[in-house]
């Protein structure tokens, strides 16, 4: 069974994919994503992978679902997903990473996203990456992920709206530049900078140690970069992923969001950028999304994101401090 089933309390769609299930238990000691294992190059710096058990697939059924689905909807999941080798190194933590390597990284996300742009089935091009065993992950290779969804996924819809209704209630102002504008006034939560980026802790972070990483100059999304910022996004990434494997000393667990625009609502106001949300909320402890998170929705942070934003500064290599604007 593969489809998509409408949840109708929280009006957003599920992906029911029993195949998932099936996947294999791999072999010890073989990776499928390392040069040699016939899965792959021989040789490659980073590679675009099929997702071999893919929530969204080009042979899927067409999204075509009711515009007011009934109590019980469902529709075909077309779309694509693949996976991003960030390296050969099977061991390499992302962190390691080299700058060239990260650069290459940036431009094979930009180049999928604007194959994708390309195909009238796809809505919006999801890319991330799952991290570190806490949120699942078992296979240590470095790499991420990046859906092609055939619909607007429920938190940018909510980002989106949110951003309407701002600008309805002040004078058409746009959320997101006065939001990122506020951020760089206040400077206390700013963790790392260069010519093109600003990499922050946001006012109301959920997650602990979470970061936000904002273009200076506004963009919706990867397609709009100039080669220049392509590699700036890649050296202030690797710099917060240095940052975060050296803040307890060891990989840090966690998601990393690179949101863009809908690919097809040019009037919708959004910007690009970047979310960590990482799981460790201390040495010894996680962060799990329990009940209250995910039941109903409503976080606890437990460091206050001005503190964390500084442990993140001195975190090496070290950044900052950033006084306000
Ligand atoms: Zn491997």
């Amino acid at each position: 069974m593969h489809q998509l089933r409408w949840h109708a309390l929280l009006q957003q769609w599920v992906v029911v994919t029993t195949a998932r299930q099936n996947r294999p238990q791999m072999p010890a000691n073989w990776c499928p994503f390392d040069p040699g294992s016939g899965h792959v190059p021989d040789h490659y710096d980073v590679y675009l992978y099929p997702n071999d058990f893919p929530a969204f697939a080009p042979d899927s059924d067409p999204f075509n679902p009711d515009p007011h689905p009934a109590l019980f909807a469902e529709t075909g999941p077309r779309g694509a997903c693949d996976v991003v080798l960030y390296s050969p190194e099977h061991t390499l933590p992302p962190s390691a990473l080299s700058l060239q390597n990260w650069g290459k990284v940036v431009d094979l996300w930009t180049e999928r996203t604007r194959q994708h742009a390309a195909n009238p089935d796809i809505a919006l091009v999801a890319v991330f990456e799952n991290c570190g065993e806490a949120v699942g992950v078992t296979m240590p290779h470095p790499h991420g992920q990046i859906y092609a969804m055939p619909f607007i996924p429920p938190t940018v819809q909510r980002e989106l709206a949110a951003s309407r209704q701002f600008a309805e209630s002040n004078n058409g102002a746009n959320l997101f530049e006065r939001l990122f504008e506020e951020e760089v006034k206040a400077g206390v939560r700013i963790v790392a900078q260069n010519s093109d980026f600003v990499a922050f802790v946001p006012y109301a972070a959920r997650f602990p140690a979470e970061i936000w990483i904002f273009g200076r100059r506004p963009t919706r999304t990867l397609l709009e970069f100039t080669e220049a910022e392509r590699k700036s996004l890649a050296e202030i990434i690797s710099v917060i992923r240095k940052k975060y494997d050296n803040l307890y000393g060891f990989l840090m667990p966690l998601m990393m969001a690179v949101k863009q625009a809908p690919l097809r609502q040019p009037e919708a106001v959004y910007r690009f950028h970047v979310q960590f949300l990482p799981l460790q909320r201390s040495p010894t402890k996680l962060k799990y999304l329990a009940t209250i998170e995910t039941g109903y929705g409503t976080f606890l942070a437990d460091t206050a994101p001005e503190q964390m934003a500084d442990n993140l500064r001195r975190s090496e290599p070290a950044t900052g401090p950033y006084s306000g604007s």
